[in-house]
């Protein structure tokens, strides 16, 4: 008879938030673009591109503020969406459930247990 071996937990690995692995976010803080929120990665091209036509047009940076803010509303209703966004209970924008800082919780690769990566976290 085989014995099924099932790993032992990520939990207590300085790697692992809720059910992810973060080792390549540690290893190259990032670099990984896919793993921020699509949200936040699109209003940031965004805010780019008018930068660079806001510069192109010759406007002080008081005129360049004062006309993206007039445009937020509706570059935020354009851009601002998710299919996979869920309330959080943050002061922060997006105010996710499943937003880590600027990551993606959805993009990062599911822990499948304690791992030889598995690196014990420091206690506070
Ligand atoms: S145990 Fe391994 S897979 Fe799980 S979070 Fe840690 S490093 Fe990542
Ligand atoms: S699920 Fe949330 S954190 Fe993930 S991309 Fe969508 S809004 Fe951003």
């Amino acid at each position: 008879m085989s014995a099924v071996l099932t790993p032992l937990s990520g939990l207590g690995c300085r790697h692992y938030l809720a059910g992810r692995c973060l080792y390549e976010e540690h290893l190259n803080p990032g670099l990984d673009q896919g793993l921020r929120c699509r949200v936040l990665t699109r209003l940031g091209r965004t805010f780019d591109d008018f930068l660079v036509r806001a510069e192109a047009m010759g406007l002080t940076e008081e005129q360049a503020g004062r006309a993206w803010r007039n445009r937020f509303p509706e570059t935020l209703a354009r851009e601002g969406s998710c299919r996979d966004y869920l309330p959080g209970d943050t002061t922060s924008f997006p105010d996710c459930a499943n937003a880590a800082g600027e990551l993606c919780l959805l993009a990062l690769p599911a822990c499948p247990g304690r791992c030889r990566r598995f690196f014990k976290r420091q206690a506070p």
